[in-house]
């Protein structure tokens, strides 16, 4: 239960203040995270880490000499945007470039991914890093698909101290993915987090069970079984860890044993005693061992194990002195340069002077009567779409959807008052949509109505036929960008039957209205229908058994929403020349 909160949303930006605030001797909060309170006297590789809140100390915690240098900080459990990325990745950029290092999921792939284009644009050489620990979240031949858990915390470790040392950034890279290819963690729940504000967790485990292959959003184990002895856990985590070995594994290995929020250390060192033994006969020595909490879940109980073979290099940086808020190592010595701000607002949106066509603006208005109406739906809807998205997900689905929804229409309103036409407002929408909203839903929605913004333009007077071609923008943008195919049991599965239907119901000649809402009964049935199918994409793919018996949850809200708007965007004036084959 989390007790201590005032407004629920506000409940990762409070969090975040109040760390900056009591640890502004080695933090400084920045657009979209924090940063190192001193800047390097001379350039240095920038380590910026990042994901969701609800993890402390990951990811801002572990920001300080010989650490990061930076945290990118989403809301809880959910994917920064590529603005904030963009802007700690800006901030902290010392002349010598930056990578982005993060745990392997399709929210953060994007968005660290898309600030990496932005930077590299800009003339900022930066590189990504994925981890990809958890042995239980997919099979050894496709571990590239595996998610990142409390292994990120060795993978930063080693990168931020090769960084200290000099190491040029393609070094860096080289020697994070180095320590990801030889990290593996497997992890066990034993109760589920609650959200602030909710009153239920997020999953619930029976009275004596525990669920094995746990995820650190909330994520249920991947299946559950009797909660075992301390010492049967240690030799199963010793087992499923080691069943890993890599092939050329050393001989000496750094350990965590990972709490993840609500399990106390007592009960983390009563483990040590089977899980060092155990270790140790295996042949093993244990370098720095860490027995505590680095990658949490909130107020989740459970215990992850993280075995990292370590070669020599990987032993020097891991090793390597470290002073950051929630992790100390050896003696650093202390750089105090000029606490040099950096001087980027990257928010500070110049005034946009906007042309518009009076036809552009009138559409302009039922865009945003479109916008209004999704806010409302999903606001109704914010509890059955987390609830869906619990079963094999993280439970975010709602409220991202509540967030991007709401700032969507804010931007659209101020983007129509000051003149916008059609195109402009649906991009401002997309963009603010992007930016709030969190998640994998809300990177492609608003991509996704960027590019339906795009194709509508400020002048040209909306048709059926600029209709169906503005919807199909948007569904090309979120599938090229997701990667998504039909039956993968995405948003996909409901938008591209919404597509097609539209396009072949138009260029028939059924009134636009009319068309949109066979296309809109279309996406519904199929959104209904993926209740069939296993996710081979996104965060519940891990779960996917049990997700079979429930709808997709991005598929469900998009049929509603496209249910909800299309008395708004279908109202266009119908000519003969609208039609490309008309009869
Ligand atoms: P997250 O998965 O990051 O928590 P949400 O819970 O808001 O984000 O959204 C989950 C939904 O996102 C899924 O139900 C699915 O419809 C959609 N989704 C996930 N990955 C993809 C993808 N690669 N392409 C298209 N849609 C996706
Ligand atoms: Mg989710």
């Amino acid at each position: 239960m989390t007790r201590i909160f005032n407004d629920p949303a506000d409940f990762a930006d409070e969090a975040l203040a109040g760390f900056c605030d009591a640890h502004s001797d080695l933090v400084r909060q920045v657009e979209g995270g924090a940063v190192r309170r001193s800047r390097p006297a001379t350039p240095k590789v920038a380590v910026i880490t990042g994901g969701g809140s609800g993890h402390y100390p990951a990811f801002a915690g572990i920001i300080g000499p010989g650490f990061a240098d930076g945290a990118v900080v989403g809301n809880i459990f959910t994917s920064p945007s590529t603005q904030q990325a963009y802007s700690v990745a800006k901030a902290a950029d010392s002349g010598a470039g930056v990578v982005l290092t993060y745990g392997n999921y399709a929210g953060d792939v994007m968005n660290f991914g898309m600030a990496t284009e932005r930077l590299n644009a800009e003339g900022i050489p930066a590189e990504n890093v994925l981890v990809t620990d958890d042995i239980a979240s997919a099979a050894p031949h496709e571990a590239e698909k595996r998610r990142g858990i409390a292994g990120d915390f060795v993978v930063f470790k080693v990168m931020g101290a090769a960084a200290e040392a000099g190491l040029d950034l393609a070094s860096v890279v080289r020697v994070g993915r180095k320590a990801n290819s030889l990290t593996k963690t497997i992890g066990t729940a034993f109760s589920g987090c609650t959200f602030p504000g909710a009153d239920q967790p997020l999953f619930r485990l029976p009275e004596g069970q525990m669920g094995l292959g746990l995820g650190i959003h909330g994520e249920p184990g991947l299946f559950d079984t009797e909660l075992p002895s301390a010492v049967e856990l240690g030799q199963e985590l010793v087992r499923r860890v080691l069943a890993e070995t890599p092939e050329s594994g050393s001989t000496r290995l750094a350990v965590i044993l990972n709490g993840l929020g609500s399990t106390k250390h007592e009960e983390l060192f009563v483990l040590w005693r089977t899980v060092a033994p155990l270790l140790r006969e295996a042949g093993y020595t244990l370098v720095m061992p860490e027995v505590g909490e680095l990658v949490t879940s909130l107020d989740m109980a459970g215990v992850s194990l993280t075995l990292t073979w370590l070669d020599d290099e990987l032993e020097q940086y891991w090793t390597a002195p470290a002073l950051t808020p929630a992790y100390r190592r050896g003696a650093v010595g202390f750089e105090v340069a000029s606490a040099k701000d950096s001087g980027v607002d990257a928010s500070a949106a110049a005034a946009v002077d906007y042309s518009a066509t009076s036809e552009s603006r009138e559409y302009a208005a039922q865009c945003l009567s479109a916008l209004d109406a999704t806010a409302d739906l999903l606001r109704d809807s914010e509890a059955k779409l987390g609830d869906m998205d619990a079963i094999a997900g993280d439970g975010d689905h709602g409220r991202g959807m509540v967030r991007g929804s709401a700032a969507a229409l804010a931007a659209a309103s101020v983007a129509s008052e000051r003149g916008a036409g059609a195109g402009s407002v649906l991009i401002a929408a997309g963009d603010a949509w992007a930016d709030k909203a969190g998640g994998t839903s809300g990177v492609l929605w608003g991509a996704g109505l960027r590019a339906f913004g795009e194709r509508l333009g400020d002048a040209e007077t909306p048709t059926p036929v600029v209709l169906a071609e503005s919807i199909r923008a948007f569904a090309d943008r979120i599938t090229s960008l997701g990667k998504a195919e039909i039956g993968d049991k995405t948003m996909v599965d409901a938008l591209l039957p919404f597509a097609s239907s539209l396009e072949a119901l138009i260029s028939a000649g059924t009134a636009p209205e009319d068309a949109w809402s066979a296309a809109a009964a279309d996406a519904a049935k199929a959104a209904a229908a993926t209740a069939e199918l296993r996710p081979l994409k996104g965060r519940a793919r891990p779960l996917a058994e049990k997700s079979i018996g429930t709808p997709d949850p991005g598929a469900t809200s998009l049929a509603m929403v496209f249910a909800a708007v299309g008395p708004h965007f279908a109202a266009v004036p119908v000519t003969a020349s609208n039609f490309a084959t008309s009869n």
